[in-house]
């Protein structure tokens, strides 16, 4: 263990824009944690990129939405790397689709659970252990918001618009509150990104009526993050940072 490598935990780093953000994190030099709930092989794969390239990485599976799991995806990460000093919350599912009236109790509570409680659950640890109050070297964390916080998703996702709302308040509220514990944290709002997240034909429904006529890539949303994670961002506290090609 290196006590001065940065170590990144990234939630939902098996796919999409998370394991992007683990492959650039490994090749600024971060150790990483790829956490993933059900995809093994894929997060595997993501680490064996990682580790051929000489970077260092683990994968450790845990559902955000379960606070037994994240209690134990902090602490088999303190064994295997060392403290966490930059977190990304990314872990997110789309939810129910369609307008309210269709929308089930229980997928509305499942929602909730992972992109809103499961991203403060991840924050609650990363904070015991980065805060200055509690011994710790200070830290990063990021939020993944989504444009949809600011347009509201009528018709289609108008529940996890308001996930993402709930998250781009605790971005400013969590930052006021450790900004003086050494802990900046900030958030990212992307517009549509082409990954498995959504259904099968709605890049090629979206794309063309987006601003730049194509879907965003994952790697341009985690060099976002990755710089809201370095030193080059260090007065930047509280923001949310679109990455949405002006949707
Ligand atoms: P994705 O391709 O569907 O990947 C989702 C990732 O989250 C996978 O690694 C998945 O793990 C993991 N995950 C899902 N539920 C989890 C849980 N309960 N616990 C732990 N991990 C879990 O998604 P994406 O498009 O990259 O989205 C990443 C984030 O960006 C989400 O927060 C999403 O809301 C946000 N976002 C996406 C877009 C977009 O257009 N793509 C736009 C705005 C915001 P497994 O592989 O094990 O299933």
């Amino acid at each position: 263990m290196n006590a001065s490598q940065p170590i990144l935990i990234v939630t939902g780093g098996s796919r999409g824009i998370g394991a992007s953000v683990a492959v650039g994190a490994a090749r600024r030099g971060y150790g990483v944690v790829i956490n993933y709930k059900d995809n093994r092989k894929q997060a595997d794969a993501i680490v064996s990129e990682i580790v051929e390239a000489g970077g260092k990485a683990v994968a450790i599976q845990g559902d955000v939405g379960r606070e037994p799991d994240v209690e134990r995806l902090f602490s088999e990460t303190d064994k295997a790397l060392g403290h966490v000093t930059a977190l990304v919350n990314n872990a997110g599912i789309l939810g129910p689709l369609g307008r309210i009236e269709t929308v089930p109790g229980p997928a509305l509570a499942e929602l909730f659970a992972i992109n809103v409680a499961g991203a403060m659950l991840c924050a609650r640890e990363a904070v015991k252990r980065m805060s200055t109050k509690h011994g710790g070297k200070g830290g990063a964390i990021v939020n993944v918001s989504s444009a949809l916080a600011r347009l509201g998703g009528a018709g289609e996702t108008v529940p996890y618009a308001a996930t993402k709302g709930a998250i781009e308040t605790f971005t400013f509220g969590l930052a006021q509150e450790v900004v003086s514990e050494g802990i900046r944290v900030n958030a990212v709002a992307p517009g549509v990104i082409d990954t498995e997240i959504h259904p099968a034909d709605r890049m090629a429904r979206l794309g063309p009526a987006l601003p730049m006529k194509r879907p965003g890539r994952p790697d341009e949303v985690a060099n976002a993050i990755l710089w809201l994670l370095s030193s080059e961002a260090s007065y930047v506290s509280g923001a949310i940072l679109g990455v949405s090609g002006a949707r």
